[in-house]
């Protein structure tokens, strides 16, 4: 399953054709909308497939903590039972153990240098399912990363 769109909200703009006290008749010309404003991080995005809120990456691009490429946390874990555990199970690997802490560096990277304090938010986030998943023998190998970016 794809988890790549999400939901948020734009504001628009629309002519109507109103009466004297500017109660609304009907929509005027074409209906076309003026967007006010274009989605922004601000906002709540949700992910299309499967409504968890999105995560947003260094470049500020949204995606979905559910997606097959990230690491399940352990609170999905324990909630999950059969297949669906299963299935969590097997998105814990080698790549997305080491996805999850270069996410982890780069935010903090955001952090410190951006006075982003989202980052930090995001870097305890990762750190701490990482080191949950740890301690419940999860992960239980090494993923050492090729170089530091600090
Ligand atoms: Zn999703």
């Amino acid at each position: 399953m794809n988890h790549d769109e999400f939901i948020t909200v734009a504001h628009e703009a629309r002519d109507w054709v109103v009466n004297g006290q500017g109660d609304f008749l009907r929509e005027a010309g074409d209906g076309a909308t003026e967007v006010v404003a274009k989605p922004d991080r601000g906002n709540t995005w949700t992910c299309a497939t499967c409504g968890a809120e999105a995560k947003f990456d260094e470049n500020d691009r949204a995606f979905c903590p559910q997606a097959d490429d990230t690491l399940p946390t352990l609170d999905d874990l324990e909630k999950a039972t059969g297949e669906e555990h299963d299935q969590l199970v097997a998105r814990i690997r080698e790549d997305t153990v080491r996805d999850t802490i270069v996410y982890a560096q780069r935010s903090l990277q955001r952090a410190l240098h951006h006075a982003d304090l989202r980052g930090l938010e995001d870097a305890w986030a990762s750190l701490t399912t990482l080191h949950e998943l740890h301690d419940k023998g999860y992960v239980e190998f090494d993923a050492p990363l090729e170089e530091s970016p600090f």
